[in-house]
């Protein structure tokens, strides 16, 4: 059936370079799944888990949000930040999660919600994150 090529690139690291026999993107309209010979794409992610399978088994990688582009047998995630679910931090994920609770709860109008709120959907995804591995 052939593999796919997934790059997961921040602007700091490459978080995964290989091959995978399938991927599952958090798209902004809904996940959507990435086979060998996929058509090409280019989707805008959210906040979410992406899962992709290798040797049989499922990986979870987080992401912040950012771009999936495919084309031929090539998976590209960009993203602000992304972590394999091994290496994230559940201290630092519920510190960040308090913080941004504290701010939404605080009603100060100095506070930027929206920034607030994605602080907040990147803890929770961590956390769930960190429970799957
Ligand atoms: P924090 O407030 O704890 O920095 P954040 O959501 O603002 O959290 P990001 O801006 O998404 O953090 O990420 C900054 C850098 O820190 C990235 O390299 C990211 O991979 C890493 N990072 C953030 N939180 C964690 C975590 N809980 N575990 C591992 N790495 C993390």
């Amino acid at each position: 059936m052939g593999t796919l090529q997934l790059e997961v690139v921040t602007p700091d690291k490459t978080v995964v370079s290989g091959e995978v026999e399938m991927a599952v993107c958090p798209g902004i309209e809904g996940e959507f799944g990435v086979l060998p010979k996929h058509v090409s794409l280019l989707s805008a992610l959210k906040i979410g888990g992406l899962r992709y399978r290798t040797g049989g088994k499922d990986e979870h990688v987080f992401i912040s949000g950012g771009f999936a582009d495919v084309n031929n047998d090539v998976l590209t995630v960009l993203a602000e930040s992304a972590e394999l679910a091994d290496s994230i931090d559940t201290a630092r994920a519920m510190a960040a999660k308090e913080r941004a609770e504290k701010r939404i709860a605080g009603h100060d109008e100095k506070v930027d919600m929206t920034r607030a709120e994605a602080a907040l959907q990147r803890a929770i995804v961590r956390l769930q994150l960190a429970q799957l591995r």
